[in-house]
């Protein structure tokens, strides 16, 4: 299938008062209709700017290059106004946490009908009666009279499905979901996972899952992007990323050599040191100094930036690492 989004050489810079502070430095990104791409990361990554950068919802101080395009339309440097016809729209964002994107002092019912009249010149009735058609859909018990709650009313998973309902309420092309279940237990988590799936089955959306669950990605995303100092490490499918890994950051996250016979581990693995800020390693691969490979590779891992390359006989599987082999065979 044709890409509904395309993100093409994205680079994000912050204007600071020490300079400027690059957060995202060149990255790509495709994801088709019904199709989930996992952006995976530690914090600091460029994962969540990223997806800012997407949805228009940088700061002012925030300089984006590259191309976003949505239906092959260029969203980089549209003005405000038709920005915001966009989002919310044809591409919406569920963050993670609900409490923050609901207004503690109307009901739910009102948010949902106030982010649908946003886009559609209906009457209140009508957008009312939409809300409680999504709310119904997401799974919230009574939705016509559960409509009427206010946040507090409902337990963490009820308010992230009402979250949901708000961004789904436009039948979105494109929903970015930015760690969506984090601040939920495990067993609400992969209710939510399974709504968003059912979700992507009905209307065909395009899922952008930021995570750094890699239990939940190998569980719901086709493909998945490692991303590092806010470049690429890797891209591939998900059986790419957890049966063939081929960047040593990647390795790190799944905690060990994957092996096919070995569920992944839920969270992502702690790896020694810290990731450097993006931009600050010039020369090299900015995994260096961390990477248990890098000895083995020798100067050119110090002097030579790897770029994306395609890994032989494994389609579009993408590693940036001058170690030739697997590592796991290195
Ligand atoms: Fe490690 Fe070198 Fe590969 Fe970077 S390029 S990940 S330092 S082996
Ligand atoms: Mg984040």
């Amino acid at each position: 299938d044709r890409p509904v989004l395309e993100v093409h050489d994205l680079h994000v810079t912050f204007r600071t008062e020490n300079g400027l502070v690059p957060a995202v430095d060149g990255i790509d990104f495709a994801v088709a209709p019904g199709r989930t791409l996992a952006i995976v990361g530690e914090s600091g990554s460029g994962k969540s700017v990223s997806s800012a950068a997407v949805m228009g919802l940088l700061p002012a101080n925030a300089d984006v290059k590259g191309e976003v395009l949505l239906d092959g339309r260029e969203l980089v440097g549209l003005p405000a106004d038709e920005l915001r016809a966009i989002r919310g729209n044809d591409i919406a964002l569920v963050f993670q946490d609900a409490l923050s994107a609901l207004n503690p002092y109307y009901t739910v019912g009102w948010q949902v009908a106030e982010a649908y009249r946003l886009h559609h010149s209906v009457s209140k009735k009508e957008a009312r009666r939409r809300a409680v058609e999504l709310l119904d859909l997401v799974g919230i018990p009574g939705a016509a009279r559960r409509a009427g709650n206010y946040p507090h009313e409902f337990s963490g998973g009820m308010r992230q499905r009402v979250v949901i309902a708000m961004a789904l309420v436009n039948n979105p092309k494109v929903l970015i979901a930015d760690e969506p279940t984090t601040a939920l237990d495990v067993t609400v988590q992969a209710q939510i996972m399974r709504l968003l799936a059912d979700v992507q089955a009905e209307f065909g959306t395009a899922l952008v899952l930021i995570s750094h669950d890699l239990g939940v990605v190998a569980e719901t995303a086709d493909d998945v992007l490692v991303m590092y100092a806010g470049r690429a490490a890797e891209r591939g499918t998900v059986r790419d990323l957890f049966h063939r890994a081929a960047h040593p950051y990647s390795l790190g996250l799944l905690g060990a050599v994957p092996r096919v016979d070995v569920p992944p581990r839920p969270r992502l693995a702690t790896i020694p040191g810290t990731p450097p800020s993006p931009g600050s390693i010039t020369t090299g691969c900015p995994f260096q100094p961390r990477c248990a490979y890098a000895e083995r590779v020798g100067e050119r891992c110090v002097t030579e930036r790897p770029e994306l390359t395609p890994r032989p006989g494994e389609g579009d599987h993408e590693a940036a690492c001058h170690l030739g082999r697997r590592p796991a065979d290195a």
